[in-house]
């Protein structure tokens, strides 16, 4: 039985890193992959999709050529066959990247195959026994899948099954309105494809305020994306070559048909087969594995890190998690999962960036608080660029005068969120920022100007 100092189970954003540091440290490690090196985001998730986000943003801005004064003689077309090939190539630099690091690493052996628990500290993978007294468990989460009568009689799609598409579905059917289902829509409606949203609540991205996500739905309208809230998918069929989904609103139920259909109404962690009984490791309802706010197991010596801890969704959320076991186990440095602030980005065109509270949140904690707006009209660089689409907004604490809170949504809204949230890391009051002197011409250079508007959250 080979025996390890660490076994990391799992290459999502987290378990590489962590086996450099580990190796770094001298220790003998152990990493797993059952399937693509690098794991969601890399090769179903972020990269992909923005890369498939990227050539539609070129197909719709070909077609507003003419709003700049750029003649482009004939029509747009797009070629799905060369925008998967420009996306699968993205996205295997990466993956190769991943593998042959991981490959390359002396201390570390790599084991390709499922591996799952059969004991507190034993692991198998492909009839190999595995021991170790740290265990790091970095296996991900995939598509949720609804129990809607007949979804498993049709060809639905996920995330995943997306990938390897490359022609136009001539009508997409996508079923949830939040985050992933969004970035489909738009990038799929600008290849030119028809495309409905059908969201079972009452409005598009619920966790965000009402007003971002009115203007989201106006945009993704405006470009002819049907957007159906308050919408329950109640069955779904094969109707010779097209799928029916029969959907109930306000008490009546009509019917949608479209060529595809895909499915984005959530995730669940990759615990299912994991064994974790074996070794009597604690989850949740929902099946995320239960840690502390060092990330620890209730079993001394197993980490979970990344989606499947429940404790973020985001590359960024399973990097910052290796960090914090990094620090703790390695650095002396009490890291926590607490220490850390929301922060995230929708990345429709425009995109949102968010950090801290919503509005919403501010409002439910009673804190007396300030807020500042500003329309991306406003923006001259907007102007500029000729993408005025959005709103800026900025919540504060009226005592302390920290940022609570920002919502972006307008042009470069992932990157300019994060002049705030360093603010906000940092501590420092508002006034911090109003003082700066930011760069013209940007979108940055209003965010200490648009301070001086605050006034009190009614
Ligand atoms: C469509 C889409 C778009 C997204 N866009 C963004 C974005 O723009 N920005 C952002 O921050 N986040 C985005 N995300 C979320 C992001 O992809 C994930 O939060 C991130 O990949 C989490 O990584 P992870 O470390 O938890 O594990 P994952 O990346 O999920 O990797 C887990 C790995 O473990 C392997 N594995 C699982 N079980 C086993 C086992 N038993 N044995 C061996 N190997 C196993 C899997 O094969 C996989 O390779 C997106 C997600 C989706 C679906």
């Amino acid at each position: 039985m080979p025996a390890y100092d660490a076994i990391i189970i799992g290459t999502g954003q987290s378990g590489p890193a962590l086996a450099r540091r580990l190796v770094a440290a001298g220790r003998k490690v152990a990493i797993i992959e059952r399937k693509l090196f690098g794991g969601t985001c890399v090769n179903t998730g972020c990269t992909p999709t923005k890369t498939l986000i990227a050539s539609a943003y070129v197909a719709h801005l070909a077609r507003r050529a003419g709003d700049y004064g750029i003649r482009i003689e004939g029509a747009v077309n797009v070629d799905m066959k060369a925008v998967k090939a420009r996306k699968d190539a993205v996205a295997g630099v990466f993956r190769n990247g991943v593998e042959h690091s991981l490959k390359a690493l002396q201390g570390c052996t790599v084991y390709e195959g499922h591996g799952h628990f059969v004991a507190e500290k034993k692991v198998v993978v492909n009839n190999s026994e595995l021991s170790a007294d740290q265990i790091f468990i970095n296996v991900g989460a995939r598509a949720a899948i609804p129990p809607i009568p007949g979804l498993d009689q049709v060809p639905y799609l996920t995330n995943s099954s997306m990938m390897d598409i490359d022609f136009r579905p001539s009508h997409l059917l996508i079923l949830g309105g939040s985050y992933v289902g969004l970035e489909f829509a738009q990038a799929y409606r600008r290849f030119g494809s028809e495309v409905t949203v059908i969201e079972h609540g009452p409005r598009l991205i619920s966790r965000e305020d009402e007003d971002v996500s009115q203007a989201v739905a106006g945009f993704l309208k405006e470009e002819g994306i049907d957007v159906r809230v308050n919408s329950a998918i109640v069955g779904v069929e094969t109707q010779g070559k097209v799928i029916a989904a029969k959907v109930e609103s306000t008490g009546r139920v009509s019917q949608i048909t479209g060529s595809h259909l895909l499915v984005a109404t959530g995730r669940r962690p990759n615990t299912d087969d994991l064994g974790l009984d074996k070794a009597g490791i604690g989850t949740d309802a929902r099946g995320y594995i239960q840690v502390d706010d060092q990330l620890r197991t209730n079993i001394p010596g197993v980490w979970a890190m990344g989606d499947c801890n429940g404790r973020g969704a985001f590359t960024h959320t399973s990097w910052n998690d290796f960090e914090i076991v990094a620090a703790n186990l390695l650095d002396n440095d009490h890291r926590r999962v607490s220490d850390r602030i929301t922060a995230y980005a929708l990345y429709t065109d425009p995109p949102l960036g968010r950090a801290g509270m919503t509005e919403a949140e501010v409002r439910k904690t009673g804190k007396a608080a300030l807020i500042t707006t500003m329309a991306m009209t406003d923006v001259m660089r907007a102007y500029e660029r000729g993408e005025t689409k959005g709103f800026m907004k900025i919540l504060v604490d009226r005592d302390s005068k920290q940022i609570l809170g920002a919502s972006f949504l307008g042009l470069e809204g992932d990157e300019v969120i994060h002049c705030v949230l360093d603010i906000m890391y940092a501590k420092a009051p508002y006034t911090v920022i109003q003082r700066a002197m930011h760069i013209h011409p940007t979108v940055s250079e209003f965010i200490p100007t648009i301070m001086d508007s605050l006034k009190p959250l009614q």
